[in-house]
């Protein structure tokens, strides 16, 4: 058995950062590698070394979305390589991570993330098939609030609104302040905004499965992702791993005008690891009037001389914002 020499091998392994080396951003995680796509459009297929260096101590190395500091290996031959050797990885802005361990790296322990530096969360729900689910909303609403993603709530199928209800559906989440697009994937109505909303700005999809989230994300990106692909779906088997990949938003023109970060399985992001006291502050409406409780710690559950629960008896703050407040109150960790 040969053994492989150990000092060149160290050398060859070894990451320092360099002036030289290029920008880009993960694209994709295959196993161990990463593709990394610089600002002009070119993909390298990557690995970390050991001595990579990051910002982002306690945290998983290198996810989706994460903007690096790359090596490309030496051309061979006139040919380019387009592999190399990832030297550095900047600080998060923002991650998605796995709710269960989104205390853990409070404590200091490692935090499993699934993607980074995304700046919105893209909410869709549909007019019907299936039915509109406020509920639901609110629940990635108060995640979005938790995160500090910008929230965008989509309401797609508005082709099926013969009555033309849909505005009065979304109305409550107008008047407090959240962006509503309407919208139908299949009639391509609407899709102009939303592609202006995505533009400058990596986004996440989110939304019950069936709403129309892959429909709108190929025809967005270009792409061809077969229904049961994206994220939202339960399916079981390889796509509920936390594999994520961030697709160029394509300009009628071809040019990428942002990013959409592709995550299965966004369930898994729920809000488990918010704590009661927290949950209060991602109400955005409550705000108001919090300070006029009798007990500064209120909850908005059962203290008497309440505001908040004063204001939704006098129909200020919407009755179904505040059942879905009192049962994520009642889910989240005390
Ligand atoms: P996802 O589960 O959220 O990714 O939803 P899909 O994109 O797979 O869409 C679910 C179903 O809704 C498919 O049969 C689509 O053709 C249909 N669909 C998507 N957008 C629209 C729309 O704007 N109007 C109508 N009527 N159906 C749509
Ligand atoms: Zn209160």
């Amino acid at each position: 058995m040969q053994k492989k020499s150990a000092p060149p091998l160290r050398r060859k392994n070894f990451a320092t950062v360099s002036e030289s080396d290029l920008y880009g951003t993960i694209c994709e995680v295959r196993g161990a590698y990463y593709i990394v796509r610089t600002p002009e459009g070119d993909t390298y297929t990557c690995k970390t070394l050991r001595t990579t260096l990051t910002e982002n101590p306690n945290s998983t190395l290198a996810v989706v979305g994460d903007r690096v500091r790359f090596r490309p290996d030496e051309e061979r031959n006139d040919v380019a390589l387009h592999n190399g050797v990832i030297t550095f990885i900047e600080k998060r802005r923002s991650v998605l991570a796995r709710s269960r361990d989104r205390r853990r790296n409070r404590s200091g322990e490692l935090e499993h993330v699934i993607a980074s530096n995304i700046d919105q969360l893209v909410i869709v729900s549909s007019f019907d098939k299936p039915p509109f689910r406020p509920k639901l909303i609110d629940r990635y609403i108060a995640f979005a609030e938790f995160e500090g993603l910008v929230p965008l709530l989509v309401l797609n199928k508005v082709d099926l609104d013969t009555a033309g209800e849909a505005q009065t559906l979304v109305q409550p989440y107008c008047q407090l302040g959240y962006e509503v697009l309407l919208l139908s994937a299949r009639c391509e109505k609407g899709l102009e905004a939303l592609r202006e909303k995505l533009t400058g700005k990596t986004s996440v999809f989110s939304g019950h499965s069936g709403v129309g989230k892959t429909t709108l994300v190929n025809k967005l990106t270009g792409s061809n992702l077969a229904t049961g692909e994206l994220s939202g779906k339960s399916g079981k088997g390889a796509h509920t791993t936390s594999n994520a990949i961030m697709l160029p938003v394509l300009s009628p023109e071809g040019k990428a005008v942002g990013y959409i970060i592709d995550t299965p399985g966004i369930r898994e992001f729920g809000l488990e690891g918010i704590a009661r006291e927290e949950l209060r502050h991602l109400f955005v409406e409550f705000r108001k009037f919090a300070p006029e409780c009798a007990f500064a710690s209120c909850t908005h559950t059962n203290e008497p001389n309440c505001a908040v629960v004063a204001a939704v008896e006098r129909g200020e703050i919407w009755p179904s914002r505040y059942e879905s407040y009192l049962t994520l109150f009642a889910e989240a960790s005390a």
